[in-house]
């Protein structure tokens, strides 16, 4: 997957509908006053009231002890894989999870951990899989040691797991003496999209985050919770990997803000998703993946135009889409993203595709 859109020629127009990923949202003006007004302290030193208040509403939001602020989502996957394993340990992982796709291999370079790819459609696998994945207990084998999921799966088209398969496979591990981890980046999608409460998705994890920078459109931050125990070796390894902040108030004050005001609207971008994924169906040529979020997967081969090719032109039209394979795209809807806007994009991908013909 390119982590970055594709260039412009030098006479392109500007950029009128961007569907990049929903990282690309600004901070809205009140956003950015509820930052100003933010009360700030020393984070590093527990300190920083709002970090505090930002981590106790996420420890109750998903049925934790205590909670972590941390910059980014990568780091709460570094730091949550860095916490429970060891060196020489085995992560059980879908095969195009985030950890394993697109972290600059952290979890090898800085944890000597192992990520064992699992297989499975729409980025999720089930007991039986896990079955046949799992190695005996032997000085041969590799110490599986976690197991980790992503809700929603990127990768895998935005998918929800249903609450009780995700309690199921955390079972499982447990009785095979291996701790879970939940990738939460887009965690509040898969809740508003479900109706499932949050802590009732992450029950049976025993580390799971969740982004701000995702659809809650926050400039940075994410929040990693889990028992009082596991916080507390995880600021270890916050504070060892330069994550220790200081007046972040600032930023958590958008996190909280987002919270307040950013979460519920999220059905929005499902339901420009939607309206995006049937406006695409009617080009010919494009597969669309049935959205269950706010991701759009669509397969371009039909068309004769590999996914890369097809954002270069969109490019050129003032529309912005990922190429996630030679002919996978992705178009992803968010806050600064309306129906008018899909409308808009949907007829560029079809004057795309036509000047192809
Ligand atoms: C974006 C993302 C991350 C990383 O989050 P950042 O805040 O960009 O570091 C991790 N996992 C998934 C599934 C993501 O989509």
């Amino acid at each position: 997957m390119s982590h970055a859109p594709p260039r412009p020629s030098r006479n392109a127009p500007p950029v009128r509908v961007n569907l990049y990923s929903d990282t690309q949202t600004r901070p809205t003006p009140a956003m950015k006053a509820a930052m100003m007004a933010a009360e700030t302290g020393d984070e590093q030193a527990g300190l920083d009231p709002t970090v505090d208040a930002l981590c106790d509403r996420m420890a109750a939001l998903l049925g934790t002890e205590a909670a972590l602020f941390l910059p980014s989502g990568t780091m709460c996957n570094r730091v949550a894989l860095l916490t429970h394993c060891r060196p020489g340990d085995g992560v059980l992982a879908h095969e195009t999870a985030h950890i394993l796709s697109a972290e600059g291999g952290g979890a090898a370079a800085l944890g000597g951990v192992q990520i064992m790819p699992l297989p499975g459609a729409r980025g999720q696998f089930d007991v039986a899989t896990l079955e046949a994945a799992l190695l005996p207990r032997s000085r041969y084998a590799v110490p599986q040691t976690l197991l980790a999921v992503e809700q929603t799966s990127n990768l895998g088209g935005g998918a929800v797991w249903p609450a009780a398969r995700l309690r199921e496979i955390a079972a499982w591990a447990h009785a095979h003496g291996m701790a879970t981890h939940m990738d939460g980046a887009r965690l509040l999608n898969a809740v508003v999209a479900s109706g499932v409460p949050a802590a009732e998705m992450a029950a049976g994890y025993d580390s799971v985050w969740l982004d701000f920078t995702k659809g809650l459109g926050a400039p940075l931050g994410a929040v990693l919770c889990g028992p009082a125990a596991f916080i507390d070796r995880a600021w270890v390894w916050k504070q060892r990997l330069g994550g220790g902040l200081r007046q972040a108030g600032l930023c958590a004050a958008a996190c909280l803000y987002a919270l307040d005001h950013h979460v519920a609207r999220l059905a929005e971008d499902h339901a420009n998703a939607a309206a995006l994924a049937r406006a695409l169906a009617q080009v010919e040529g494009i597969t669309v993946e049935s959205p269950e979020t706010n991701l759009v997967f669509f397969d371009t081969s039909g068309t004769g135009l590999r996914a890369a090719d097809l954002a270069a032109r969109l490019r050129e039209r003032g529309v912005l889409i990922s190429a996630t394979g030679e002919w996978r795209a992705r178009a992803c809807t968010h806050l600064d993203v309306d129906r008018a806007q899909v409308d808009l994009a949907a007829a560029m991908v079809r004057d795309s595709v036509a000047g192809r013909r």
